[in-house]
């Protein structure tokens, strides 16, 4: 399964696929799931009553490559770039 187009829009990320389904997650729930290993660590270490307070430039986003053939690298406009978003990763955190 492979994104055939990415766009955002109202910070959502917009994603057509190969399987013709229309998806979007927002530009939070990335954030909050970023698979990075800063990230992963943080959330092993929270309790599960903690709630991530985000400022805004958390969550919009500067900029989005593709990485090979199965995953795009978001960067975000504090300057957060180490997560690497494997394809699987956003069909899993897409809503229709
Ligand atoms: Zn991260």
């Amino acid at each position: 399964m492979y994104p055939k187009k990415i766009t955002t829009k109202d910070e959502n990320l917009m994603i057509d696929w190969d399987d013709d389904k229309k998806t979007r997650i927002s530009f939070r729930d990335l954030r909050k799931d970023c698979p990075c290993a800063t990230c992963l660590a943080e959330r092993e270490n929270q309790n599960k009553d903690f709630i991530r307070i985000y400022n805004q430039n958390q969550i919009l986003i500067r900029d989005i490559e593709q990485v090979g053939s199965y995953a795009v690298k978001i960067t975000w406009k504090d300057g957060h770039a180490t997560g690497i978003y494997e394809y699987s990763l956003l069909r899993r955190l897409s809503s229709l």
